[in-house]
């Protein structure tokens, strides 16, 4: 992935105008429940930010051999082998957002 693209799409799937995560695997955050993306490093960053915590106390991994990036590669890895796993589509994104009145993009087209 270019790190040019990734300065597009911050946080949010709908800033996709091209579509071109289509296809990509959904990364869903097992911590919260709420945070998706197919972008890697948005998903680490997100861990990062919100569920340091939950990096060090809730997952599988004890002892102190295991460093903060370490617990967070090992939480995206799980995410890459939950089932049924599941692709990036923006139609989908687009009729989430519309479910929950937050689509702002609607262009009326
Ligand atoms: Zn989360």
């Amino acid at each position: 992935m270019s790190h040019r693209k990734r300065t597009f799409f911050p946080r949010n799937l709908k800033h996709d105008p091209d579509h071109v995560l289509d296809g990509m695997l959904v990364l869903e955050c097992f911590f919260c429940g709420r945070y998706k993306t197919p972008i890697e490093f948005d998903m680490k960053n997100h861990l990062l930010e919100l569920h340091k915590g939950k990096l060090i106390s809730a997952l599988p991994i004890r002892g102190k051999g295991f460093d903060i990036d370490y617990r967070i590669e090992f939480a995206v890895d799980i995410m890459k082998r939950k089932k049924p796993i599941e692709f990036y589509d923006h139609r989908a994104t687009q009729q989430e957002l519309e479910k929950n009145g937050l689509d702002s993009t609607k262009t009326g087209s």
